[in-house]
């Protein structure tokens, strides 16, 4: 079958290895000179099933309220915009705030998560594909102690669903990584996710592109789509600046441009960009910089080893399709980073950039079938896009493919938002 991806970010760029594999005639379209230069080029670079909680649950109102006008806020809503498109994501983000709901989502969220681990663990093995990936699981720390409390009983539920997750004190933490050593005696505990990994999403994508057109995988760089026709009930071909391509089947995965894509053929995504930043700083200490990924709570920052550089990355900014950077926004990552790891390198020189997760208001991406026939949705990762990049590909491929994906889909598609 001829199958069109849209986009040649990190998760087209995997549901194209995939549908590869499994003997499809592949065409990947994207805008930008080469793959994953938009939201997949400089993100946390956490292979995360551990952070499958979504952000609305029932203490997120509050905190949000008490962020709210502070300029250094991990997250910030910019309520006082007039985006209709920002209220309407903002009150199924509010109907997805009490405690039943947040455990749905975590199990649908972890479902993909954990099962697209183990994929790229198989596609590593397969190609031997490197992008400085660590395999040394992800250590989450915590200040506060009613955090840390809560963390502990969110780590039941995720035991449950499958994650193993262990509860550390602050002296083991510290024995796990001791670039810790700064903060040591201000931790409340840790929790310790084994199995998780790290990389670099960029490197990962463009290596994965080069298998791609190994297998025969046509790209179409430097090509923007500009729109979709349709021809008796089915998607026919895609209108591009460089002219009209046609294919079979189509995967739409555009990351936060999809909805704009996707109502010109009545398709409504509730997907909103968030904006968030990292700082990419070279290591001239290594004894000062973590080997392991580490998460910090209370700030809401992530940091990969990346070979010998260091990528801090997070904060979100709910602002539009705005990738203007604020030194402020920007700030925030680089201090806090030098706070939690000084001596590690030169954050004053850290390359900085920032990018717009997709995300949907239960912070499940929405995979699947729509009601067009031959149209298929693999966006709204939101902020585990790289997690949940292979294991999203491979269930895509499935679909299209006709054969059952591995894990179950139900609760995954577009069609959840009829009823919320
Ligand atoms: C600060 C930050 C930290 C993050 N940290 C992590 C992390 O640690 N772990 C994790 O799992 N995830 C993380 N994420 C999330 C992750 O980066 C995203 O979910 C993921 O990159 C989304 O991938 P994508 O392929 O869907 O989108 P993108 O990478 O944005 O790809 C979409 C592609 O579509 C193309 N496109 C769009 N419109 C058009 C058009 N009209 N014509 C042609 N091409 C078009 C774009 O050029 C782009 O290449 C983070 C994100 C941010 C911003």
């Amino acid at each position: 079958m001829k199958v069109l991806v849209l986009g040649a970010g990190v998760v087209g760029v995997a549901s194209a290895w995939y549908l590869a594999k499994a003997g499809h005639d592949v065409t990947v379209i994207d805008r930008q000179p080469a793959a994953g230069l938009e939201t997949s080029f400089a993100n946390g670079g956490q292979v995360s099933p551990c952070h499958a909680e979504p952000w609305a649950n029932p203490s997120t109102p509050k905190t949000a309220l008490k962020w709210m006008g502070r300029e250094d806020a991990p997250l910030a809503f910019r309520w006082q915009r007039w985006d209709p498109a920002l209220w309407a994501w903002g009150m199924r983000f509010l109907l997805n705030c009490t405690a039943a709901r947040a455990r749905i989502n975590t199990d649908r969220t972890l479902r993909v998560a954990i099962y697209s681990r183990a994929c790229l663990q198989s596609l590593r093995a397969e190609t031997g594909i490197d992008y400085d990936q660590k395999t040394l699981g992800i250590l989450h720390v915590y200040r506060d102690p009613h955090s840390f409390e809560h963390a502990v009983a969110a780590s039941d539920l995720m035991t449950r669903l499958g994650l193993v997750r262990q509860v550390r004190s602050a002296d083991e933490a510290l024995a796990l990584e001791p670039a810790l050593a700064a903060v040591h005696a201000e931790l409340a505990g840790a929790i310790f996710t084994p199995g998780d990994e790290s990389g670099d999403a960029h490197r990962f994508t463009q290596n994965l592109a080069r298998l791609c057109a190994e297998k025969g995988v046509a790209f179409h760089y430097g090509t923007s789509i500009l729109g979709l026709e349709m021809e008796a009930g089915r998607l026919a071909a895609v209108a591009t600046d460089k002219g009209r391509l046609r294919a079979d089947a189509f995967v739409m995965a555009l990351g936060s441009w999809s909805p704009k894509l996707a109502r010109q053929v009545g398709l409504a995504l509730p997907i909103y960009p968030a904006k968030g930043y990292s700082a990419t700083v070279a290591v001239t200490d290594p004894a000062k910089a973590p080997r392991i990924a580490i998460t910090d709570d209370e700030h809401k920052l992530v940091y990969s080893r990346l070979g010998d550089r260091l990528r801090c990355a997070g904060t979100a900014e709910l602002a539009g399709w705005n990738l203007q950077m604020s030194p402020a926004r920007a700030a925030i990552v680089t201090g806090q980073s030098r706070a939690l790891f000084p001596g590690a390198g030169d954050f004053d020189k850290a390359d900085l950039w920032c990018g717009l997760r997709p995300v949907t208001p239960d912070s499940v991406p929405i995979l699947g079938r729509t009601r067009i026939d031959n149209l298929f949705l693999n966006t709204g990762h939101g902020t585990l896009g790289w997690t949940m990049s292979c294991g999203s590909g491979r269930v895509l491929a499935d679909l299209i493919s006709g054969r059952p994906p591995d894990i179950d889909m139900s609760g995954l598609g577009l069609e959840r938002f009829a009823l919320a």
